[in-house]
């Protein structure tokens, strides 16, 4: 949605995707997109495309230090384990998020992450 944040956008990007997917399900029973996966999962599942790392562990630590000050966030561990600070590592993958998200929601996110723990233990 960053991409085109109007309402076409959204009819575009997200609603005639769901709308064909739903229809096509209908007729053929088969969902031709797919679906994503709900709750936790989900959010983990796209939280490793955005933050191009593996794992439910280093997404809940990107989330950590999108909750936190940028100057702070950057002085503190990558949570990608190359042992380098944030700052020298992913800063370039998190600092162009904070723009999209306040510190509050990533750390609203964060806590579902950790509340539904148990349904995480796949990964
Ligand atoms: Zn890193």
């Amino acid at each position: 949605m960053s991409q085109d944040p109007t309402l076409c956008g959204f009819v575009n990007l997200l609603l005639i995707p769901y709308l064909y997917n739903r229809s096509y399900f209908e007729k053929h029973e088969i969902l031709p997109i797919g679906e994503l996966e709900h709750g936790a999962p989900g959010l983990v599942s796209d939280y490793e495309k955005i933050f191009k790392v593996k794992g439910v562990t280093a997404c809940a630590g990107m989330l950590k230090l999108l909750g936190l000050h940028k100057r702070l966030a950057n002085k503190r561990p990558c949570p990608c384990g190359s042992g380098r600070r944030l700052g020298r590592c992913h800063n370039f993958v998190l600092n162009p998020l904070r723009r999209m998200a306040s510190r509050s929601e990533f750390r609203h996110h964060l806590r579902i992450l950790l509340s539904q723990g148990g349904a995480l233990n796949r990964w």
